[in-house]
């Protein structure tokens, strides 16, 4: 027996886009793809900062189904990024599959099918639903008492205002993540004054960027293996580095020093004080930059490591009673990294909803799939090797995995599948028991830890992941639910 399965995709960013082009691919024709923006691309669509850059090698950071002989840079900016996955969509034709400003609000599995609606009161059904919906889309705006009164632009990095043009203005930024360090970057010696408000010290490390040149690019385009033995070297570089410093291995020493040296090279002892950390490298996601130091040096620069007490009309008040008057205040805070699908509202077969499966916190069996939620799988869910590691071979498996069962239903294999609590249970306990050797539970805040204070992100090597979803592991799933026949 074969059927024809149908699917919906929540998301068309980077695992979205993935996923559908797989589908494609597979000869899958019944296939839609709900997006709430308004264009596909998400995190590179949203972000639009001065300075966005990946900090993941360009020929790394793309699809192996898709190789780019074009990337302008070793690390391309985030504009470059972006076209690079509107094309992808275009290129493989999955755009007549997109529904843009479409957001989905909840999702039923009922009568052997999901049932999933979106703002505009539609509902439609499919056999599969995957959740592709990204780990930092939904951007944290601090709680400073006053914000609200900043008589100057406010914005969250992720909603840039372009609008608001930065000629002559006096510039705050607040954070000093991966976003700030770029906008930082980016920005100093471009406007009269900049302020970076500083609430923990970062580790920087200095990865030179480099233009490919044209002769480069030629060859690429030439002889097709060259991008795909770079993808491949970079590949093993990586998996060889991430797998080393997440536990105590000679890369994390190795990565240690060079953000030290890096640091020495500050000269001056107080800002030099004031840039030290205090936990170890990687504990926090690890900052690429070759020139933030050399920045935060530039006439016009200021780093402000006082205490936030609360914004006024005119400025930021620090702890100390100083005034930092300025213009226009860029949140460079973060994301919520917990959030996933949610506030989609999700209900299984059983009635369990996704908020109570998750009231202590995400967790998915193997990244992909939940207990009591059938034909359903997530893409870079809890627990996804997502630190200093590119995303795009993390969906691609992820993608792959989803696919067999798809496979699978389709030669009338199965009528719904859901991994066991069981399985799930011993999966999650396996990850639990080795977070506390890992380098993020070392001692300080960032955005991988959850609410127990302990990691969200793969303990193991990226490798180890993959190996993982090579493997149905059927024997660990559960097919009968109530009124599904089997
Ligand atoms: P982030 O790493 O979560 O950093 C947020 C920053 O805001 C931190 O410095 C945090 O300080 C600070 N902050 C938050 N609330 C604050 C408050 N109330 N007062 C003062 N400071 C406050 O966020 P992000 O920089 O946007 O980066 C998030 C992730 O996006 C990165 O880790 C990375 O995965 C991804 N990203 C990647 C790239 C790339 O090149 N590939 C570029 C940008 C972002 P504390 O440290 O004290 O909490």
């Amino acid at each position: 027996m074969t059927r024809e399965p149908s699917v919906i995709v929540i998301g068309a960013g980077m695992s979205g886009i993935c996923m559908a082009v797989k589908l494609k691919q597979a000869g899958i024709t019944d296939f839609t793809v709900l997006e709430k923006g308004g264009d596909v691309g998400g995190t590179w669509r949203d972000n639009t900062y001065p300075g966005l850059r990946c900090d993941v090698p360009s020929a790394f950071y793309q699809y192996t189904f898709d190789r780019n002989p074009n990337w302008s840079h070793f690390f391309s900016d985030g504009a470059e990024i972006h076209e690079y996955f509107r094309r992808t969509a275009d290129r493989f034709g999955i755009r007549d599959h997109i529904e843009l400003n479409t957001e989905v609000t909840d999702a039923r599995f009922t009568d052997g099918r999901w049932h999933v609606r979106t703002g505009d009161g539609r509902t439609r059904q499919a056999d599969f639903l995957v959740g592709a919906t990204g780990v930092l889309h939904h951007p944290v705006v601090p709680d400073i008492p006053g914000l609200d009164t900043f008589e100057g632009t406010t914005f969250h990095t992720a909603r840039w205002d372009h609008s608001a043009s930065l000629a002559g203005k006096r510039v705050a930024v607040i954070g000093t993540g991966s976003t700030g360090v770029q906008i930082v970057t980016a920005l100093a010696g471009e406007v009269p004054e900049l302020v970076l408000f500083q609430r923990t010290p970062q580790w920087v490390l200095p990865v030179p960027n480099w233009r490919n040149d044209p002769l480069t690019r030629a060859l690429r385009r030439r002889f097709p293996a060259l991008t795909r033995l770079e993808y491949r070297a970079i590949e093993q570089i990586f998996s060889v580095l991430v797998a080393g410093m997440v536990r105590d291995g000679w890369q994390r020493k190795l990565l240690s020093r060079l953000c030290e040296l890096n640091l020495r090279t500050v000269r001056d002892k107080r800002l030099r004080e004031a840039l030290t950390p205090d936990y170890q490298a990687m504990c926090k996601r690890l900052v690429m930059s070759p020139n933030f130091y050399r920045a935060v040096r530039r006439p016009g620069v200021r780093l402000v490591t006082d205490a936030i007490d609360h914004v006024e009309p005119r400025g930021v008040v620090t702890a100390d009673g100083t005034l930092h008057e300025v213009d226009v205040l860029a949140l460079a805070t973060g994301f919520d990294s917990h959030a996933y699908l949610r506030p989609i509202e999700m209900v299984g077969p059983t009635g369990r909803t996704l908020a109570e499966a998750w009231a202590d916190g995400p967790k998915a069996y193997r990244t992909v799939a939940l207990p009591e939620f059938p034909n359903f799988f997530l893409l870079m869910g809890p627990h996804s090797p997502v630190g200093n590691f590119s995303l795009v071979p993390i969906a691609e498996v992820q993608a792959d995995y989803a696919l067999t069962w798809i496979e699978a239903w389709r030669r009338g294999e199965y009528t719904a599948a859901a991994p066991s609590r069981e399985a799930t249970e011993r999966y999650n306990a396996e990850l639990r028991a080795a977070m506390p050797d890992t380098v993020w539970a070392s001692g300080c805040q960032s955005w991988y830890l959850g609410k127990d204070g302990l990691p969200e992100v793969w303990p193991f090597s990226p490798h180890r992941h993959a190996k993982m979803l090579r493997d149905r592991h059927t024997g660990e799933f559960d097919s009968e639910f109530e009124g599904v026949k089997a």
